[in-house]
């Protein structure tokens, strides 16, 4: 019986002759097909040899041609972040200003003058696209940029202090997600790491004391993810900067986090501006440019220009160079700075940012119902909450920005919260929410008015799919 039912399973020739495969074909390519019918066939043989029935030719088209369009989604999908967290590195932070876009998109499509200067005709230096603008902007001498902050930091330590010591306190030997601890990078770069003062002290004679013969930089670092509160003390930058240049040292800073004005201006928490750090002596300072800045990935090295210019002698700056569509972005996004009055409408991450709570709140009244009734079968209740969004990416890790969403609450305890939440993911565009105090919350502060009435359309999806989900 098995052996006949698996003789009457259609040919691979036979099942790709198939009109509807044939398109298939036509759009994704025939190995893609070719591939999902064999997998679907061996698949098949598998469950009619525990017994299962042959299926008839036309589900085992249906079938293939699921897989094909499994198979042909981009790995990297677009998702609603309703997590809460605004800048949030698993989801590729900043998302960028409409000009940064169509700057990207334009340098994708053509040619370009990356190095190439168009007055003279001859050699240019990627790194002068945007230079001006961030000296303008941070009032340094002069400026490079890298792959991310990482990389800045990373080559500012081994430009600088190879086989030579760093000074740095120990409060502020942070990890951030991922892999960049300051002490491995610094170990990394061929820095040998010297640790000053305790976890929640640190006072100018430690830094005095440990100044030696080796001493290449004296170093602050953000401590973006953390905060040390109570009996506490870190030493003003101002003082380590006058600690090291007494010295003839330089003094650098990894800000983290580098917003390029001051945040407190649209009701944010005040964050250390390059330009603060500057103004107080430091030499040189590097930050993300995806993080507050809100434009793309880079790192960002901005200071006086005799150490720049050390840096971007040093061969690694090769290694560690942005592209051209990532200094398309970021000249557009710098650009933007010009006019900070319009910053928060044209700055899409700040947009996003101050963002008002009635805002959000009238959003997720325009949203409940249609969440409800996707949700009619689902054993919980669907609510409109206030909520707290955070900024992420290590930014003010205490501060949070009063926000509003919806509350999916279960009435009974179960896995009902995790079907949910992977229902969600099992979107065409994958809604990714957070799960706390047994409810999953869903933070309305990313969604885009713009895409309200995409997200509105999915919810009807999810209804549809409920049978799958459930
Ligand atoms: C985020 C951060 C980094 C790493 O920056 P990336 O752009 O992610 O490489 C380094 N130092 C500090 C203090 C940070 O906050």
């Amino acid at each position: 019986m098995t052996r006949e039912s698996l003789a009457s399973l259609p040919a691979v020739d036979r099942l790709l002759a198939d009109p509807a495969l044939g398109e298939q074909a036509n759009t994704h390519g025939r190995r893609v097909v070719t591939d999902a019918v064999r997998a679907e066939l061996a698949a098949v043989r598998e469950a009619v040899r525990a017994g299962g029935q042959p299926p008839a030719t036309a589900a085992l088209v249906g079938a293939v041609v699921r897989r094909v369009e499994a198979a042909s989604l981009a790995r990297l999908r677009c998702v609603f972040n309703l997590t809460g967290t605004v800048l949030h590195t698993n989801l590729g932070r900043a998302t960028l200003p409409e000009e940064a876009i169509a700057a990207m998109v334009d340098a994708a499509r053509h040619p370009c003058a990356l190095e190439y200067d168009i007055d003279s005709g001859g050699r240019g230096d990627r790194d002068d696209l945007v230079s001006e603008l961030l000296t303008e902007l941070t009032g340094g001498e002069a400026a490079t940029v890298v792959n991310n902050n990482a990389a800045a930091v990373f080559l500012l330590l081994n430009t600088l202090a190879q086989r030579k010591e760093v000074i740095v306190s120990r409060g502020e030997l942070v990890e951030i997600g991922g892999a960049f601890r300051v002490p491995d990078i610094m170990k990394r770069a061929g820095a040998r790491l010297i640790e000053v003062g305790c976890t929640n002290r640190c006072h100018a004679r430690d830094f005095e004391e440990a100044i030696g013969p080796r001493t290449a930089v004296v170093m602050k670092v953000h401590t973006s993810n953390y905060s040390v509160e109570g009996f506490t003390k870190a030493v003003p930058r101002a003082e380590l900067a006058a600690i090291a240049h007494a010295h003839s040292l330089p003094f650098v800073e990894d800000l983290g986090s580098g917003t390029l004005t001051g945040l407190e201006a649209w009701g944010l928490p005040h964050e250390p501006t390059p330009r603060e750090a500057i103004t107080a002596g430091a030499d040189l300072v590097t930050f993300s440019g995806d993080k507050l800045l809100g434009g793309p990935q880079a790192g960002i090295l901005v200071g006086r220009r005799e150490l720049i210019g050390k840096i971007k002698k040093n061969p690694l700056k090769r290694v560690l160079r942005v592209g051209k569509i990532t200094l398309a972005g970021l000249e557009a996004v710098l650009r933007l700075y010009r006019d900070p009055d319009r910053l928060p409408e044209r700055l899409e991450a700040l947009r996003l940012l101050t963002r008002p709570q009635g805002e959000i709140l009238a959003q997720a009244q325009r949203l409940q119902a249609a969440l409800a009734q996707a949700l009619a079968d689902w054993p919980l209740t669907v609510s409109i909450a206030p909520m707290h969004s955070q900024i992420g990416s290590g930014s003010l890790p205490v501060d949070r920005l009063p926000s509003a969403g919806l509350l999916c609450r279960p009435q009974r305890k179960g896995g009902t919260l995790n079907r949910l939440e992977k229902a969600l993911r099992g979107l065409p565009v994958p809604v990714i929410g957070r799960i706390a105090d047994n409810a999953l919350w869903l933070d309305l502060r990313c969604l885009r008015p713009e895409d309200e009435a995409d997200f509105a359309g999915h919810l009807a999806d999810l209804a549809a799919g409920r049978d799958r989900a459930c």
